[in-house]
């Protein structure tokens, strides 16, 4: 849709009255907020035809495959057409064959459940985790556990479920059972250098099984890489750690993939860097690229049957529904776009960019003293700034909200972190859409570079 140039005052105006904006502060609303009207591939184009080269995916890494997918536009156009909704005890072509599409890049699981955001997904994990809890262990093993600096959503059991207080201050109380272990950034070493980190962090998630009575406990969510939480790589060895403890304590295992699903770290999955097999799945954000609202729970046949029914257990399948999970338009949307990762191989380009981009931010680090820490895996990065290498305090949010907005007025958007732990919103996100090319990563580094060197001086 074209916007004249005489409705963009108007647009502008009625944005300002009456669009309430995702998580900005009221200030930066009232000071107006651009109008996009365009995007190509990164590229973005506002109202007073200013460029973009977006580094974030539309600011929550969502549009993996790029802006302006005709293709995908197409295929929901002729959905639409012929069947736009039903949910409940009915097939429907999109959503078999997405379904089926998707089991085939994750061996070991068995079936998907169709609902339509990030935080409605694990929602539905925590569900059947307690409805497990109610059929199988009268009730008992119905605590989930959680990471500190990982997010799971908005909602309150979501963010019940989440470790950045950003996100959680001043919105308790929270729904009881779910409880809290420490994070695991190795640059952030809580344990001492005479420790096998990965495990000892691992460990730290032993003792809050422990301590909170392993028959209470009956599953744990976390993210592959945390993303909000500031970019964080699991150490060498926690994973297979962490499904170790799973299995001895039988507590099951969901893995939060609403960022890192679907080539966004350089494979299908994020956890499948690291050769884990999870109990459950969630995703949502790169499944349909933002063309559609769409979101998964995607589990082993195991869990099925615990929420199947059996003699004289009539209400013992999992009763649960998501009205906007029976939208055809969404596994119409996410097929295409699956179709497009394959056939452009944006997965191996994910991880192919993420290299050069790493040893971008590797050079810049040598430039920038405030540069203390650069990390990621595939095109999901981060750059952590310090204001001390030494000691590793970090630096103010205020210097990190200073480079982001300059790299917006040079035409780069990219993100920040959100704060854990006080103090701790110090690290630059970046998650360009998969098909960014070369010169366009180099363009990356070339603004920042500028940026840091202007503001950090
Ligand atoms: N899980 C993770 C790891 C996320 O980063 C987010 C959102 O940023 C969510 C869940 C929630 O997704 P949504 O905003 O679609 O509800």
């Amino acid at each position: 849709m074209n916007i004249k140039a005489d409705e963009v005052a108007s647009l502008k105006a009625l944005d300002k009255e009456h669009v309430w904006h995702h998580i900005t502060p009221t200030a930066a609303a009232k000071a107006g907020v651009p109008l996009f009207v365009r995007g190509e591939g990164l590229q973005l184009w506002d109202s007073e035809g200013k460029e973009y080269l977006d580094a974030s995916s539309g600011g929550v890494w969502v549009t993996n495959v790029g802006y302006g997918r005709r293709e995908i536009a197409d295929a929901v156009h002729e959905q639409l057409c012929a069947l736009n909704y039903f949910s409940g005890a009915a097939a429907t072509k999109p959503g078999a064959l997405f379904a089926d599409a998707l089991i085939d890049k994750m061996p070991g699981m068995s079936r998907v459940y169709y609902s339509s955001s990030g935080s409605e997904a694990n929602e539905k994990a925590f569900k059947m985790v307690r409805q497990i809890a109610a059929k199988h262990y009268g009730g008992k093993k119905h605590k989930i556990l959680f990471r500190e600096r990982d997010y799971h959503g908005t909602t309150i059991t979501a963010l019940s479920a989440s470790g950045q207080n950003e996100r959680r201050e001043q919105f308790g109380p929270f729904t009881p059972g779910f409880v809290e272990f420490p994070h695991c950034l190795e640059y952030r070493n809580q344990y001492g250098n005479d420790v096998d980190y990965g495990v000892r962090a691992a460990e730290a998630m032993e003792e809050v099984i422990l301590r909170e009575g392993a028959d209470t406990v009956g599953a744990v969510i976390l993210e592959p890489i945390t993303a909000g939480g500031g970019i964080i790589l699991p150490p060498q060895g926690y994973w297979e750690k962490i499904r170790e403890i799973c299995d001895k304590y039988n507590v099951l295992l969901i893995i939060d993939e609403v960022v890192c699903g679907l080539g966004r770290t350089g494979a299908w999955f994020g956890y499948q860097h690291y050769g884990i097999k999870p109990d459950m799945v969630t995703m949502a954000k790169g499944v349909a690229s933002g063309y559609a609202p769409i979101s998964c729970t995607v589990t082993t046949e195991k869990v099925y049957e615990l929420l199947s029914e059996a003699e004289g257990d009539h209400l013992g399948f999992f009763r649960d529904i998501s009205t906007f999970g029976g939208c055809t338009s969404a596994p119409a949307a996410a097929l295409k776009n699956m179709e497009i990762l394959e056939r452009e191989n944006l997965i191996e380009n994910s991880a192919r960019m993420g290299e050069r981009l790493l040893a971008g931010f590797e050079t810049l680090k040598a430039k920038h003293p405030i540069i203390g820490d650069v990390r990621g895996k595939g095109l999901f990065c981060g750059i952590e700034m310090v204001a001390d290498r030494e000691t590793r305090e970090p630096a103010h949010e205020s210097l990190s909200a200073a480079v982001a907005a300059r790299c917006k007025e040079l035409g780069l958007l990219i993100g920040r972190t959100n704060r854990s732990i006080a103090g701790y919103n110090n690290v630059l996100n970046f998650a360009p859409a998969l098909v960014i090319t070369e010169a366009q990563v180099d363009r990356i580094i070339e603004v920042l570079d500028q940026a840091f060197s202007e503001v950090c001086a």
